[in-house]
């Protein structure tokens, strides 16, 4: 037994979690002292802080010299833990009665009132973003994605648009959903938007993370029966960003906890901003209220580059990197490189360590040599006539209209395709490309690159069956 009355074993578990409070009836010693030390912290810590942090605390137990008290949260008990538990301790010490020891311990719905949003529990508001870090919840921006070094082409404008709309007006759209295929700068432009919030609006409390790492921390917080601390951590930022939501496609638990996050957040007017690989609707796994409710504020979809985003991105990054890089060097890069803006740079990342390396100067050969294995695909003999037949053949045209000079739209446009598909898929020049089209001068050759890789950043369908054929003739 204490000394003041109320046993430890019947008010705490066996996992050091309190139970509930009613099982502890302090003596009035014991009560007259927490009154005590109540006072002081409130004149002491100020009314703000006490509000934030101290009031919501509950006398819970008090045993050989130990007075026990609970909070609602993880999230205030670790806040306290860290700033004011020293200086209480001190002050239950002055009080008297032999308290020697302070515990904070965690009470889910504990008697005490709970912070109240009109509260406007500030110190809590402008700590959350201290807290997430420490509890790790955000994850690291890096300093590399920001707007200054995101090239703006035509696949990627609307959504390049919306990102800086977003750090320019005030929840303009609410959700932002930005789709787009691997490796096209989707996460790219959400670090943009946070770095630039950071620096012109540091008064907001952004969180961005990957939807995984969501999941990862939400059910952490089940297991440690603490989803109050999950649940006013995402409920009280400003700017959510949640990367890669496909991951929660099947999650059932972590979608329903998304989805009222979601909601909370939208109902408070703050801004959301989600990252997928492909659209909302398209989202399959994920139920049907929360993709719905992602297509309600601005869809941006960021298509495939064009040769001259590309050519752009790789005169960026070697300014960044500090070397001079020919400018046949680029655009051959450009030309070649389509998969993706990663591998783009990761091509462009080998040539210059390798003339590091090396000591020697970067030439188109030495290109062609470093980055062998990658340009194998097209260096395997992939022949004009091969790409005529397989796009003939996809598009269901005479392979004969590869030759002729007929223009209606429905040979011209396969044509065009097939051209654009020599012009990348083998070592051939342009005008010998215009003569395996039927004699055809190399500016017609020029123009059908040009225009296939102008649709294929206005329409991502005709973008996809290009790619299907050149996947289909690669393979
Ligand atoms: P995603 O998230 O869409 O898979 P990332 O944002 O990770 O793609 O982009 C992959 C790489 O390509 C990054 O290094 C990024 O900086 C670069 N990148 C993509 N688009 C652009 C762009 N428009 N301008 C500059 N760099 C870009
Ligand atoms: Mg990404």
């Amino acid at each position: 037994m204490s000394e003041f009355g109320g046993n430890k074993a019947s008010v705490v578990s066996l996992y050091g979690q309190a139970l509930a409070p009613e099982t502890f009836d302090p003596t009035p010693e014991v009560r007259a002292l927490w009154e005590k030390v109540y006072n002081n912290m409130r004149e002491e810590f100020g009314e703000a802080i006490f509000r934030s942090w101290l009031k919501p605390m509950a006398l819970q137990a008090c045993y050989h010299g130990t007075l026990e008290v609970s909070v609602p949260t993880r999230f205030m008990k670790d806040w306290i833990s860290t700033h004011y538990v020293e200086r209480i301790r001190q002050m239950c010490k002055e009080a008297g009665e032999g308290i020697e020891r302070l515990e904070i311990v965690v009470v889910h719905g504990h008697a005490s009132e709970e912070i109240k949003e009109e509260e406007a529990p500030k110190a809590l508001k402008s700590n959350v973003n201290e807290l997430a870090e420490k509890l790790d919840l955000s994850s690291p921006l890096d300093p590399r994605f920001k707007f200054e070094t995101f090239v703006v082409g035509k696949s990627n404008a609307l959504a390049h648009a919306a990102a800086s709309r977003v750090v320019e007006c005030n929840v303009p759209f609410n959700p932002l959903f930005i789709y787009g295929g691997v490796g096209l700068g989707k996460t790219h432009l959400m670090h943009a938007i946070a770095w630039e919030l950071k620096e012109k609006q540091p008064e907001k409390v952004v969180m961005y993370l990957s939807a995984e790492k969501f999941m990862y921390q939400f059910v952490k917080a089940i297991r440690a029966q603490d989803t109050m601390t999950f649940k006013e951590i995402f409920r009280s930022v400003d700017v959510l960003m949640i990367d890669d939501i496909q991951f929660i496609a099947g999650k059932d638990s972590t979608q329903e906890e998304f989805f009222h996050t979601f909601n909370a957040l939208v109902d408070q007017n703050k801004q959301i901003i989600i990252a997928a690989d492909r659209a909302p609707s398209e989202l399959q796994g994920i139920d049907e209220r929360l993709r719905s409710r992602m297509s309600w504020g601005l869809v941006a979809d960021i298509h495939a580059s064009t040769y001259d985003l590309r050519l752009g991105i790789l005169k960026t990054r070697s300014v960044q990197l500090g070397v001079e890089v020919p400018e046949p060097v680029l655009e051959f890069l450009a030309l070649k490189v389509t998969s993706n803006i990663r591998e783009l740079e990761g091509a462009l990342n080998r040539i210059v360590a390798h003339a590091d390396v090396t000591k020697s100067e970067i030439t188109l050969e030495s290109t062609q040599d470093v980055l062998q294995d990658l340009l194998r695909s097209s260096d395997r003999r992939i022949t004009i006539d091969e790409i005529q037949r397989r796009v003939a053949e996809h598009y269901n045209v005479r392979i004969a209209d590869m030759h002729s000079s007929r223009r209606a739209r429905s040979v011209a446009r396969p044509r065009q395709v097939a051209m654009y598909l020599a012009k990348q898929l083998t070592a051939r020049s342009l005008p010998e490309i215009g003569r395996k089209f039927g004699g055809r001068d190399h500016t017609t050759v020029m123009h059908a690159v040009k225009k296939v890789d102008e649709l294929i950043a206005e329409d991502p369908s005709f973008a996809q069956d290009v790619e299907v054929l050149r996947r289909t003739l690669t393979g």
